[in-house]
C-alpha cells in the first residue's frame, strides 16, 4: 500500500482512456478513464493487480481523486487546443458513497480546471450500490444535482435486480461484458439482453455495451438499440496522447451494416411502433369484457399521464367531454361499451368515426377514431385496439 501511495507521489499512476463510440455513427462520443501503474522500467501494472487491495485499505479513494484530476487536466488541454471535448467517465469506489464533502471535492477539482460538470461522469459499480439502501439514492441524486452524470457500471455481472435499477436515478447503464458471451448466438442470452436494453430505454437511460470484441456482437447491439459501444473491437484503453490524437481524427470506426439482416423481434416491434405513432399519436388497448384500458401516447411512454390504465367507460366519458357539442352524442353512442360489444357479436371487424376534438390550445380539430376488434391470446375477453388519427387541417 505504501508502494501505491509512493506511486501516486512519483506520478507513476496514469489515466488511460478507452473511447466510447456512438453505435449508429461509429464515432467517438465519450470515454472512460482507467488507471494504469507505469513502473520506472516502463512495465504496466493493470488495475486488477492493485485496485482490490487499495479497495480494502481505502487508499483507492486517493487513486480515484488523482485520476479525476488527470482527466480534468486532459480536458483542459483539449480546450486550450480548441479541440472537441468529450465527456469522460471516472471510476469511483464504493468508499466515496460515505466520503464527507464528496460533491464539494468533485466540484472543487473540476471547477479549478474550469471544466463544465456535464463533462464528468461518475461511474460506480452495481455491486457497490446494492447494499447501500436509501443512502445510495441520495448520493446519486446529489451528484446529479451538482451537474455530473452518473453511470451504473458492470450491470448484469452479479447481483442485478430490476427493482434496483428501477429505483436508481442514474443516467447511464453500462452492460457488463460477461453478458456478451461468444457472438451473442445463444437465443436465451439474446432475449435477456434485448429485454435489458428495452427496459433501460423505457427508463430513459443511456446504454453502453462494455467489452464488445466482435462484429457479430456489434451487429446484435445495433439491433438492441444500444446507444454506445466500448470494447476492443474499436479501441483498447490508451495513453492520453494517443487518445487526444484519435479524438482529433474521429473517423467512424465501424462500417455501416444493414440492421434488418439481424433484426430481433423486440427491435422489429420497436420499428413498427415508431411507424404506427407517426400516423396515430394515440393508441389505446381496451378490454371491453372487463371494462379496462391501457393507453400509449407518442414519445410519452412514461410521462405522468401515459401509459395510463383505467376504466373504459370513464375513458369514453372523458373523450365525449372533449368533443365538439354537436359530435358528443354520436361519439358516446358509437363507442359505448355495450354498443361495441354488440358490433363485435354481429361480426363487424372495426368501428370508425370522425369527430371534432378540442385540443390543449382551445382549437377543435378533426380526429378519426378507429376501433379494431382483436382476439385475446389468453382468454375469451373481447379486446379492442383504438387508433386515433389527427386529420390534416386542410380537410376541416
Ligand atoms: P471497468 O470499470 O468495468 O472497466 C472496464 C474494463 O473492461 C477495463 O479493464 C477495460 O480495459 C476492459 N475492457 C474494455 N473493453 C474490453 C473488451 O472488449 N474485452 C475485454 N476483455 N475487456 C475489455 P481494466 O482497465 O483492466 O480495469 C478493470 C477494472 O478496474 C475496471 O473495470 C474498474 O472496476 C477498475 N478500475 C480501473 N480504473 C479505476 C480507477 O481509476 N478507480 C477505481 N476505483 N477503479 C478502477
Ligand atoms: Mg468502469
Ligand atoms: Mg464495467
Amino acid at each position: 500500500m505504501n508502494d501505491i501511495l509512493q506511486a501516486i507521489r512519483r506520478q507513476e499512476l496514469q489515466a488511460f482512456y478507452q473511447p466510447q463510440y456512438d453505435t449508429v455513427t461509429g464515432r467517438i462520443v465519450s470515454a472512460e478513464a482507467l488507471v494504469r501503474w507505469i513502473r520506472p522500467d516502463g512495465s504496466i501494472i493493470p488495475p486488477f493487480r492493485f485496485i482490490p487491495q487499495a479497495e480494502e485499505t481505502g487508499i483507492v479513494t486517493e487513486i480515484d481523486w488523482y485520476i479525476t484530476e488527470q482527466v480534468c487536466r486532459m480536458l483542459s488541454r483539449q480546450k486550450q487546443n480548441q479541440e472537441t471535448q468529450f465527456p469522460v467517465s471516472v471510476n469511483f469506489s464504493r468508499h466515496h458513497i460515505r466520503e464527507e464533502n464528496f460533491i464539494q471535492k468533485l466540484s472543487g477539482i473540476t471547477d479549478s480546471f474550469q471544466i463544465p460538470h456535464e463533462l464528468i461522469e461518475v461511474e460506480i459499480t452495481e455491486s457497490a450500490m446494492v447494499n447501500e439502501g436509501d443512502k445510495i439514492l441520495e448520493w446519486i441524486s446529489a451528484v446529479r444535482q451538482a451537474g455530473f452524470s452518473v453511470a451504473i457500471d458492470d450491470f448484469g455481472s452479479g447481483l442485478s435486480s430490476l427493482q434496483f435499477v428501477k429505483d436508481m436515478p442514474a443516467d447511464v447503464l453500462k452492460i457488463d461484458k460477461s453478458l456478451l458471451s461468444g457472438n451473442c448466438e445463444n437465443e436465451k442470452e439474446r432475449i435477456v439482453l434485448e429485454s435489458i436494453f428495452y427496459f433501460a430505454k423505457r427508463l430513459h437511460m443511456t446504454t453502453i455495451a462494455e467489452g464488445v470484441e466482435t462484429k457479430e456482437q456489434l451487429g446484435f447491439m445495433k439491433t438492441c438499440n444500444c446507444d454506445k459501444i466500448q470494447g476492443y473491437l474499436f479501441a483498447k484503453p490508451m495513453p492520453k496522447t494517443d487518445f487526444l490524437a484519435l479524438c482529433r481524427i474521429n473517423q467512424p470506426a465501424s462500417p455501416e451494416t444493414d440492421i434488418l439482416q439481424m433484426q430481433t423481434p423486440m427491435g422489429a416491434a420497436d420499428l413498427l411502433m415508431s411507424v404506427i405513432f407517426r400516423k396515430y399519436p394515440l393508441v389505446i388497448f381496451s378490454n371491453l369484457t372487463r371494462n379496462t384500458f391501457y393507453m400509449m401516447a407518442y414519445e410519452n411512454f412514461t410521462a405522468k399521464a401515459c401509459p395510463s390504465t383505467g376504466i373504459f367507460d370513464e375513458l369514453i366519458g372523458h373523450g365525449t367531454a372533449s368533443m365538439h357539442p354537436e359530435d358528443q352524442q354520436s361519439f358516446a353512442e358509437t363507442f359505448a361499451r355495450q354498443n361495441l360489444l354488440k358490433a363485435h357479436a354481429a361480426g363487424i371487424p372495426q368501428v370508425r368515426l370522425v369527430t371534432r376534438q378540442l385540443g390543449d390550445d382551445g382549437i377543435y380539430r378533426r380526429v378519426e377514431t378507429t376501433d379494431y376488434f382483436v382476439k385475446s391470446p389468453s382468454s375469451d375477453d373481447v379486446l379492442v385496439i383504438t387508433l386515433c388519427d389527427n386529420l390534416p387541417e386542410t380537410e376541416q
